[in-house]
């Protein structure tokens, strides 16, 4: 088969560069990243008290949105051939277009054109955000193209992992945290939010299309989407609204946001996520230790899973750890544009990478539904979400703010 050579390489690659250069790339990154990151920047995330986390791990189910089985699910109804430019594709944006307008999410369709090695090509971006008007957003974020081939059979492609599982797992997310952000912005129209800098900051998916080379990895040949939004929005200004009380004069798109949350290669067995910043490395423990009290609760307890024993899906930090090398991906031409990046990606690519066999098969149900129960509870950590009542939570004794170092020991 026509396949890239090997993991880490081509598509989303390890850059080649010895480990000297690489630090060099990232001593020269980091003054941006550290000028023009979050605006609210690193701070202590109240977590959910247990009853609230259980509460998040049965509505919806978690399994419903991500089962391969179901003909209906979100899953399946975007694991087909899906590359830039075609029917397939077009089907896929308008499923997750209809379903976010279906949760009254406000949805953008960014089309452009752009020159691939086969020619000029269209390309269309979905942008769903929950509240518009809100001064700030986190975004979270992936591919829903899937890469093209040329011919029979690898043109049946559908990208299991790479990237339908994640697309599946952020419309989850959706429609699990919808009810509680309209509930957050009814405490803060009540004047009953307690942190009204929390509650201004809205969540935001992006779903890319064209990540994938058309042949092989390069510059241009790459991340199209990406690449145009990230420009697009640097050179957006937003226009004054009574409700952005926190935004500067001749804020941007690309200024108003905290974090890119990016999601790439998810769905199989065992992966291991490795923090790749250090500016977001708070918030790679804030991820990780939703997925330890969350065992703790007893969520993943699940098919002949017992929850007896966690093998976390993220890879522990160490002491001194400096910025790794980055894996190149949707994320880049933002972090380069000064947004703070998380990259949720597994150190080691499925083995099914660009291959045929990224499947259904290669996918694994308790994974994606304990990736559906982690972003949900993260994301409400970092949104301010109340899953139960104020007052249910408020007489919690473990429902106080803790240090992340508390926080991140997995
Ligand atoms: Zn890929």
């Amino acid at each position: 088969m026509a396949l890239a050579p090997g993991p880490r390489r081509a598509r989303a690659r390890v850059l080649d560069l010895p480990l000297s250069l690489l630090l060099c790339v990232f001593v020269a990154t980091l003054p941006s990243l550290s000028s023009q990151a979050s605006v609210l920047g690193e701070r202590a995330l109240t977590p959910l008290a247990p009853n609230s986390i259980s509460q998040l791990t049965s509505t919806p189910d978690p399994v419903k949105n991500v089962d391969p089985a179901n003909p209906s699910s979100h899953l399946s109804k975007i694991l087909i051939p899906r590359p830039p430019d075609t029917e397939n594709n077009t089907l896929v944006r308008n499923y997750i277009v209809s379903t976010l307008k279906g949760l009254k999410w406000d949805v953008e369709e960014d089309s452009f054109i752009d020159n691939t090695p086969y020619g000029a090509k269209n390309f269309t971006n979905v942008i769903a955000t929950k509240d518009p008007t809100a001064s700030r957003r986190v975004i979270l974020a992936a591919h829903f193209d899937s890469k093209f081939f040329a011919t029979y059979p690898q043109n049946q492609f559908v990208g299991a992992t790479d990237s339908a599982a994640p697309c599946a797992m952020m419309l989850d997310l959706a429609e699990a945290l919808d009810p509680l952000l309209d509930q957050r912005k009814e405490r803060l129209e009540d004047g009953l939010e307690d942190d009204e800098d929390v509650a201004d900051t809205t969540l935001q998916l992006v779903f890319f299309d064209g990540e994938e080379a058309f042949k092989e990895w390069t510059a241009t040949d790459s991340i199209y989407g990406a690449r145009h939004l990230a420009e697009k929005w640097a050179t957006t200004y937003i226009s004054p609204h009574s409700k952005r009380r926190m935004l500067r004069p001749s804020e941007t798109q690309i200024s108003a946001i905290e974090h890119l949350i990016l999601l790439d290669l998810l769905g199989a067995p065992q992966p291991l996520i490795r923090s790749s910043f250090l500016d977001t490395a708070w918030l790679f423990d804030a991820m990780a230790s939703a997925e330890r009290r969350l065992f703790e609760v007893g969520a993943f307890v699940y098919g002949g899973d017992e929850g007896t024993s966690l093998t976390s899906f993220f890879y522990p930090r160490q002491d001194g750890d400096t910025n790794y090398g980055y894996v190149e991906d949707d994320h880049v031409p933002f972090m380069r544009k000064g947004v703070s990046v998380l990259h949720i990606i597994p150190r080691f690519f499925p083995s099914v990478w660009h291959k045929l066999s990224d499947d259904a098969s290669a996918l694994d149900v308790p994974t994606m539904r304990r990736w559906n129960l982690i972003l949900r509870v993260f994301m409400s950590e970092y949104l301010g979400l109340q899953p139960e009542t104020h007052s249910s939570r408020s007489e919690d004794a473990s429902d106080q703010p803790v240090a992340h170092a508390e926080l991140s020991l997995i």
